[in-house]
């Protein structure tokens, strides 16, 4: 990488570090070389660092909004807030580019706060146009927001400054969030639920939460991972897997009392087998995409989403009357 001479001893341990950190982040237990290639990972990461922390302060973060219906109707119950990045070069950026580098580099706490006031100014101005449509927006918060000392401060704060009513709002979190300090998390999320907010458990069945650590934690919904959804409708080993696995979460659901949404549908055969398995409530491609609030107010306008899509399936095999969601 460097003459004898040309580099710091300071310079030659950092790289060290990265190296370290490469090694660890490919699976422990290996060697890894700080060369051009990691120089350039290395480099490339700073700038989008860079680049991120000038979108939030200046302006270029978005947020998009994925409807949640009711299968069999195909109503808005919810809507889920994901962040988007107006790229200069890229264009817009889905969460899933840049989250990891705005977790590693601790710019996830400012975005968090972004989203979480922006989605509040937004459901205010949707409280007011669409009174009679009382759906939820959800909003995702990072293992990184719960570190904030005044997490709950803030969140009254932005609830009384928009005059949006605590219940109108979610808050989605993994089980990583929890993993750490799961009495002190524990803790706040309740103060959430005492200011009226749901709590969210996302990407259920993917993280390392005991059913201990499930049973002790003040959540109302389980989001099923779309891992999991993607397989039910597939005849393969993995398709029956899968179907158990979902088929299992949602009777936990019931038995907790614990709402279950479905993520990631693709297909109709897919919403088929949740109707058929008992879950009655979920997002996707298929519904819809995270859309501008402007396409979203347009589905609330019509009250309902993809009724052609859902009304192509068939729910016969399931007793309308003595469902609940
Ligand atoms: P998530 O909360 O599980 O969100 C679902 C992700 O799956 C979203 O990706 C969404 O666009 C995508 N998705 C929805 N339906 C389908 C489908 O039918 N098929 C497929 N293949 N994908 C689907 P996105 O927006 O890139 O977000 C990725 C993750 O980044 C989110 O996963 C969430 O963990 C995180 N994230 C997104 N927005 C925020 C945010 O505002 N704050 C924080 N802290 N995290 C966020
Ligand atoms: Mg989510
Ligand atoms: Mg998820």
């Amino acid at each position: 990488m460097a003459e004898p001479g040309e580099q710091s001893g300071l310079d030659l341990l950092g790289w060290a570090d990265v190296a370290m950190y490469a090694a660890k982040a490919r699976g422990r237990n290996q060697a890894v070389v700080f060369d051009r290639e990691l120089r350039e990972e290395v480099n490339d990461r700073s700038r989008t660092e860079l680049m991120l922390r000038e979108a939030i302060e200046m302006g270029g973060l978005r947020l998009h909004f994925q409807p949640e219906v009711d299968l069999r109707t195909g109503k808005v119950l919810a809507a889920e807030a994901l962040v988007r990045w107006e790229h200069p070069t890229r264009g817009l950026l889905a969460a899933s580019e840049f989250i990891t580098v705005a977790e590693e580099t601790g710019l996830v706490t400012e975005l968090g706060r972004w989203v979480f006031s922006e989605a509040c100014r937004q459901l205010a101005i949707w409280q007011n146009e669409y009174k009679d449509l009382p759906f939820i927006v959800r909003i995702n918060m990072s293992p990184a927001d719960f570190k904030m000392g005044d997490l709950v401060e803030f969140v009254e704060r932005c609830l009384r400054e928009n005059n949006v009513p605590g219940n109108r709002l979610c808050i989605e979190i993994t089980e990583y969030a929890v993993l750490d300090e799961p009495e002190r998390i524990a803790k706040i999320l309740k103060r959430f639920q005492s200011l009226g907010l749901e709590i969210a458990l996302d990407d259920f069945g993917t993280g390392f939460a005991s059913m201990t650590g499930l049973k002790n934690l003040p959540v109302n919904l389980l989001k099923l991972d779309m891992s999991f959804v993607r397989g039910i409708a597939s005849d393969n080993l993995d398709g029956r897997y899968d179907r158990a696995i979902v088929e299992s979460i949602i009777r936990l659901g019931e038995a907790l009392n614990l709402g279950v949404i479905a993520e990631g549908i693709e297909s109709d055969s897919i919403i088929q087998k949740l109707l058929e398995l008992g879950c009655y409530r979920g997002q996707g491609y298929l519904i819809s995409r995270p859309v501008p609030a402007a396409e979203l107010a347009e589905m609330l306008r019509e009250g309902a989403v993809a009724a052609s899509i859902l009304r192509s399936v068939e729910t016969t095999s399931v007793e309308l009357a003595d469902l609940q969601l």
